[in-house]
């Protein structure tokens, strides 16, 4: 008997994980087919200069319009994308639209942080995908950073050679998710990188020795001459904080939500609505 119940138990366990893989394969077959479709949006999160209040640029950020299943957020289809090359292109597709969407709104002060893969930064193809959104979109270099993570560039040597091609072309690169990596301080040293963006898991500021750790990490980006762009600000409380710490910019819900395409232009158009918009931008699903 016991046999038997055993046997069962296999069986649905692989009904369970047919059904799962089955589901993967689907994703990844109309996610294939969700770039040519044009169902991938770019919502758009303010960056702040903490010093002057001002937006400097935006993080774009891709959601899928899938048909039957609504906006879906990157973290519940990038990590499929990224177990085959088809990451590539959905990076190369976010590196064009992001830049032609900058360049049309003429921001000249302003920047557009596009997220890359690590897989697609250890591709030699990167280089030429930015090299082609740039000369396409018409945006100064200067107006573009990319944003990797941390375990990339330590994992394949390849990468680090792409960064610098890349920074030659004068577009920035900015390290993501800092301090979630495991390598030591010292290695930020030699890192092909401009500006360190601080995981939001290091923004709870409540206690003593989280506040401690925080500025102990800000300390250390500006003894390598790196700039800190803070992640996760969700309360007054954190700004105060990081300005105090000498923080140079941050971005989060209470700063601004990510914005549609429709929403920064509303914003862009209404000179000083900015301000009032923050903490309370309308939220776009996700
Ligand atoms: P990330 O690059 O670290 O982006 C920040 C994430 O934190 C975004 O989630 C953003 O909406 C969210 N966020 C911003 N402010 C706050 C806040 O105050 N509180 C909280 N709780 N969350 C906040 P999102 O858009 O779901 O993106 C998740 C991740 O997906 C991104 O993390 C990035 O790693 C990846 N991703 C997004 N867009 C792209 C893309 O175009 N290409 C690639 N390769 N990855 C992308
Ligand atoms: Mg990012
Ligand atoms: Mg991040
Ligand atoms: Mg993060």
């Amino acid at each position: 008997r016991a046999k038997r119940a055993g046997r069962g138990r296999v069986e649905v366990f692989d009904d369970a994980l047919r059904t799962e893989l089955d589901l993967r394969a689907d994703l990844e077959r109309d996610l294939r087919h969700a770039i040519d479709a044009d169902e991938l949006v770019l919502h758009y999160q303010p960056v702040v200069d903490l010093s002057s209040g001002a937006v400097q640029g935006y993080e774009a950020l891709v959601r899928w319009q899938r048909p039957g299943h609504g906006l879906v957020p990157p973290l519940e289809f990038i990590p499929v994308a990224e177990e085959s090359s088809l990451i590539c292109e959905l990076d190369a597709w976010v590196l064009h639209r992001a830049t032609a969407q900058m360049a049309a709104w003429g921001h000249h002060d302003r920047t557009v942080s596009v997220n890359v893969s690590g897989r697609h930064v250890s591709d030699p193809r990167i280089v030429d995908d930015v090299r082609s959104a740039l000369a396409r979109s018409g945006l100064s270099p200067a107006q573009l950073a990319l944003e990797i993570t941390e375990t990339v560039v330590i994992e394949d040597l390849r990468a680090p050679h792409h960064l610098r091609q890349l920074r030659e072309l004068g577009v920035a690169v900015t390290l993501d998710d800092f301090g979630t990596g495991y390598h030591s301080l010292a290695s930020l040293r030699d890192l092909p990188v401009d500006t360190l963006k601080i995981d939001r898991s290091f923004l709870d500021t409540g206690t003593r020795s989280s506040r401690a750790l925080l500025e102990l990490m800000i300390t250390a980006a500006h003894a390598f001459d790196l700039p800190v762009v803070a992640e996760g600000v969700e309360t007054p409380d954190q700004v105060a904080a990081l300005r105090a710490m000498r923080c140079e910019s941050a971005q989060g819900f209470h700063l601004g939500r990510p914005l549609t395409v429709s929403q920064v232009e509303a914003l862009a158009a209404g000179p000083g609505q900015e301000r009032s918009s923050r903490g309370s931008a309308p939220a776009p699903a996700a």
